[in-house]
């Protein structure tokens, strides 16, 4: 079984793009789920923050994803800490999760691949690619944040360039291009090469 990456910036259309992958039957993984799910009931998991970070961000027993999130906003190294605990976790929820899978291949959606390089360990990447004016139109509309937060963000993501580097294939999710289509297409291939 293929295990298959999908990526791209903020506000690129991922999750919108696994969506129809899923519709499609591909089993998908999120991975920023997963870590949101491991932080809120993995108890070793647990115990790695509350060591790291102090009792500030444990909220009635369980990290608190807000107080978390304002710690790392603008703390390179706190932000490190916190992925070196919560990766591998996720790495080894997504390897769990696909043995169970039967399938030609499974999907593993996350903002973060190419950054960590985790992307190497799998047998394809696709990313979703669209103009970084339009990612952050989009997720001030879904979020109500602003533009200053969403380009925050997109500071600790790799750049479109080092992902499109990256990519086995790549989908165009700028707004104007049909995305189902392009699915379609990505789907096939993967198929034919997970199956040759
Ligand atoms: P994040 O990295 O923040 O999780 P993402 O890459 O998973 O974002 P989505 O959540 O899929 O992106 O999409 C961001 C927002 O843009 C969503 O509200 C989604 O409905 C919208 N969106 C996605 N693709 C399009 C499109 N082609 N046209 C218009 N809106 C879109």
């Amino acid at each position: 079984m293929w295990k298959v990456g999908l990526t791209g910036g903020i506000g690129s259309g991922k999750t919108t793009v696994a969506k129809v992958f899923a519709v499609l039957g591909v089993p998908v993984f999120s991975s920023d789920e997963a870590g949101r799910r491991l932080l809120a009931e993995d108890r070793h998991v647990q115990q790695e923050v509350l060591r790291t970070f102090g009792p500030a961000v444990i909220k009635e027993g369980i990290p608190d994803r807000k107080a978390l999130a304002a710690l790392v906003f603008s703390d390179q190294e706190a932000l490190a800490s916190l992925n070196r605990i919560i990766h591998p976790a996720v790495r080894a929820s997504f390897a769990a999760w696909a043995a169970l899978r039967k399938a030609p291949y499974v999907i593993n959606e996350a903002a973060i691949l190419v950054e960590t390089g985790i992307h190497l360990q799998l047998d394809h990447l696709v990313v979703v690619k669209a103009p970084e004016d339009e990612r952050i139109r989009r997720v001030v509309l879904r979020d109500g944040t602003t533009e200053n937060a969403v380009r925050s963000r997109m500071g600790n993501q790799a750049t479109e360039a080092a992902r499109t580097r990256a990519a086995g294939s790549v989908i165009n999710n700028d707004g104007t291009c049909l995305v189902i289509p392009q699915v379609l297409a990505v789907h096939r291939k993967i198929l034919q090469l997970a199956t040759a």
